[in-house]
């Protein structure tokens, strides 16, 4: 066993961990367990523990089933709200291989390593700052979720009329237990709306921490008999849930997209990667924002962007650029939602901003005006495309992109178009209330 292993171990003994989690995602960025109790721990590091990868959304097929799951030792910790001090449960995420011993393609972690091992060769480490919003809702008296939101705040309010905030710092106590450094949370613009901010980490752990929050988040949320949801839109004409992901590339003399010279201190490369991000982004679409209700997010007027352009002040562009200097200079991307799979999003993402990188993209100028109020002459005027309406139209255009195809791997992106192709199937078929209201008594 390797020093990290070994400390894993001690970590079981000393906190009384009976059960340990082997966790990994699907496609859709479901966290899948098995549990194994403690003493198979160190066979686990040893040879990995062997399942049936058949059962996985977009895994493998049935004849090629055998996968194994190897954990990875740093991503020890213990689960808190399944822990007293007598007996605790903790989890360790793992990389899932195949039967040969290689990395299997169809692995989101995998898929994400391979994208940054990339990044690597080309100099740089990846940095992401996950900004998850999610809502707070009350149950029914079945237990049921509802859309009534848990409290009725608003953006920064404090007690007592954010009565959710008690839940909040218990999500970020526990969150804290886990090892998360958390740097904000508030209560964002809509009723039961909330948002936490973590520090920027490497974006493997940043990946791995979006998993966890969310399960974090559900959990509280349970043991309060609230439910916690992180679709994107749960109700309409009010703000939807976004997960902004604060970027930037660091190399052997610090951040790469620094530049104090430049008006918003950002480098070449920083544009360069910016440029990939915009020249791509209605192919990633598909996977920042993977289900049927993420487009009922991305429209006009609720703070969610809609346009591929930039910009350092408007909230209605895809990536915005905060005022930041030095070691934080960045920019944040503004369409992702947190019902995506963190390893794939990121890995579309960051492909194409190292394709931006390759082919010296360029961004063009930042655009200051608010872009909801543009006539379609003036966007066009300006160059400015918008992002994909529907997932079917993002699913198109990700079938188009080389580049995203590549960083995804053609395992990943043939399951992948395949489910999102069977999900809009199958909501195109579904009579809607708002169809009801509308032509039923008028047809
Ligand atoms: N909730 C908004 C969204 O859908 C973002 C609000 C904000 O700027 O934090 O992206
Ligand atoms: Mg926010
Ligand atoms: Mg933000």
């Amino acid at each position: 066993l390797s020093a990290e292993e070994q400390e894993v171990l001690d970590a079981i003994e000393t906190e009384n961990v009976d059960f340990v989690r082997l966790q990994f995602t699907d496609i859709t960025g479901t966290v899948k367990n098995v549990s194994i109790p403690a003493h198979q721990v160190e066979k686990a590091f040893e040879e990995g523990i062997w399942f049936d990868g058949s059962s996985i959304e977009g895994f493998v097929r049935i004849q090629e089933s055998d996968m194994r799951l190897e954990p990875d030792p740093s991503t020890f910790a213990v689960l808190p709200w399944r822990s007293n001090g007598n007996s605790a449960s903790a989890r360790l995420i793992c990389d899932v291989v195949n039967t040969d011993g290689t990395p299997f393609d169809g692995g989101p972690r995998q898929v994400l390593k391979r994208v940054l091992a990339r990044a690597e060769e080309m100099g740089y480490t990846v940095s992401i700052g996950p900004e998850p919003e999610f809502f707070l809702f009350e149950k029914d008296e079945e237990g049921n979720a509802t859309t009534i939101p848990h409290d009725s705040g608003g953006y920064f309010d404090l007690a007592p009329k954010d009565m959710a905030s008690d839940v909040r710092r218990e999500i970020i106590f526990t969150l804290e237990e886990m090892g998360f450094e958390i740097e904000a949370s508030h209560h964002e613009v809509a009723d039961g709306q909330h948002e936490i901010n973590f520090k920027y980490e490497d974006a493997l752990a940043a990946a791995d921490n979006i998993a966890t929050f969310r399960a974090v988040v559900r959990a509280v949320a349970e043991q309060n008999d609230i439910h916690a949801t992180f679709m994107p839109k749960p109700i309409s004409e009010i703000n939807g849930s976004g997960m902004h992901s604060h970027i930037s590339l660091f190399d052997e003399d610090g951040n790469a997209f620094d530049d104090p010279d430049d008006e918003f201190n950002l480098s070449e490369t920083a544009y360069q990667f910016m440029g990939g991000i915009l020249n791509h982004a209605e192919a990633f679409t598909a996977v920042t924002n993977p289900t049927v209700n993420s487009y009922k997010r991305l429209v006009p007027g609720y703070e969610a962007p809609v346009y591929v352009a930039w910009s350092d002040t408007n909230r209605s562009a895809l990536i915005r650029v905060p005022d930041a200097a030095g070691a934080s200079s960045r920019f944040e991307i503004r369409s992702p939602d947190p019902s995506c799979n963190p390893y794939l999003s990121l890995a579309a993402v960051i492909s194409a901003g190292l394709d931006g990188i390759e082919n010296d993209a360029d961004p063009g100028k930042p655009v200051r005006e608010d872009i909801y109020e543009f006539t379609d002459e003036k966007r066009e005027e300006y160059g400015i495309t918008t992002l994909p309406g529907s997932l079917d139209e993002a699913v198109d255009a990700l079938e188009e992109d080389d580049v995203i195809r590549e960083g995804l791997g053609e395992h990943v992106v043939e399951k992948f178009i395949e489910a999102k192709r069977a999900d809009y199937a199958d909501y195109r078929v579904f009579v809607s209330n708002w169809e009801k209201e509308k032509y039923l008594e008028k047809f």
